[in-house]
């Protein structure tokens, strides 16, 4: 009966289309993510091989597909294809599955959802490899926050503002105080303009929610490493930005479902 009703056909084909466009959507994502970080122009040149250069042909082109056939290697070299271009395809694939299968009878809020997740995605995927949030993403991100408000698809435009700027003041204190008391730097300086921007979005009464998701992942990750035998060093580097964006998403699914 539960299916029966949620699960409809449209919203099955919906979600069908939108795995598929989140899929070559994350293959663009994964490409971004080793390339950026390393200063390599993004967009310019064919898609390559990223060990031995060698050009990608078009059934190589294809999202994970393309990975599993050939088992995670190059055909040329042998060489490891990085597995995060597999988990980008992924997870991108999932957020645009749920996306669109959520919200098959509100096309626009099915695109703020995808382009939401997709960001936070991009960004906590480079936060947990290069320990970076650039102003690139959070910003623009911030900024689509405040004009889906004010289109009607989010909190109203008083409380997505006021979301903002009590995320960027939260953790801009946090820093300070954090100098202040250890003297050293223990959060990145993206972090507040990623809250920013996920107050943004969701609006400030989301943000304890947001931040406490954020701090269960973060134990959960830790228990989980530990029993897998891994040795983490907190203090050395805390992905807070990768936690805050993997909270952040759900909840602002769950307060628009
Ligand atoms: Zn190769």
């Amino acid at each position: 009966m539960y299916f029966e009703s949620t699960l409809t056909l449209p919203a099955a084909v919906a979600a069908s289309g939108g795995a598929l466009l989140g899929a070559v959507i994350g293959s663009f994502l994964g490409v971004v993510l080793l390339r950026w970080p390393r200063g390599e122009a993004v967009a310019a040149g064919r898609s390559h091989c990223d060990r031995c250069a060698a050009p990608l042909g078009p059934g190589e082109l294809v999202p994970v597909l393309s990975y599993c056939i050939q088992r995670g290697r190059c055909r040329r070299c042998g060489g490891r294809i990085t597995p995060a271009h597999l988990a980008m395809e992924l997870g991108a694939a999932a957020i645009g599955a749920i996306s669109c299968g959520l919200f098959v009878d509100a096309p626009l809020l099915a695109a703020s959802a995808a382009l939401l997740g997709w960001t936070l995605l991009l960004l906590a995927a480079l936060d947990l490899t290069a320990f970076w949030l650039p102003d690139r993403l959070t910003l623009p991100l911030g900024l689509g926050g405040l004009g889906a408000a004010a289109l009607g698809l989010g909190p109203g435009l008083v409380t997505a503002l006021a979301g903002a700027a009590a995320g960027y003041l939260a953790l801009a204190g946090v820093a300070l105080a954090y100098r202040w008391l250890r003297g050293r730097e223990g959060l990145g300086g993206g972090d507040p303009k990623l809250f920013a921007a996920i107050g943004a979005w969701l609006g400030w009464e989301w943000l304890p929610l947001v931040l406490l998701g954020a701090c269960a992942l973060g134990l959960g990750a830790v228990a989980v490493l530990r029993l897998a035998g891994r040795r983490i060093d907190v203090a050395k580097h805390l992905p807070l930005g990768a936690m805050l964006a993997a909270a952040a998403w759900p909840l602002w699914l769950a307060g628009h479902a």
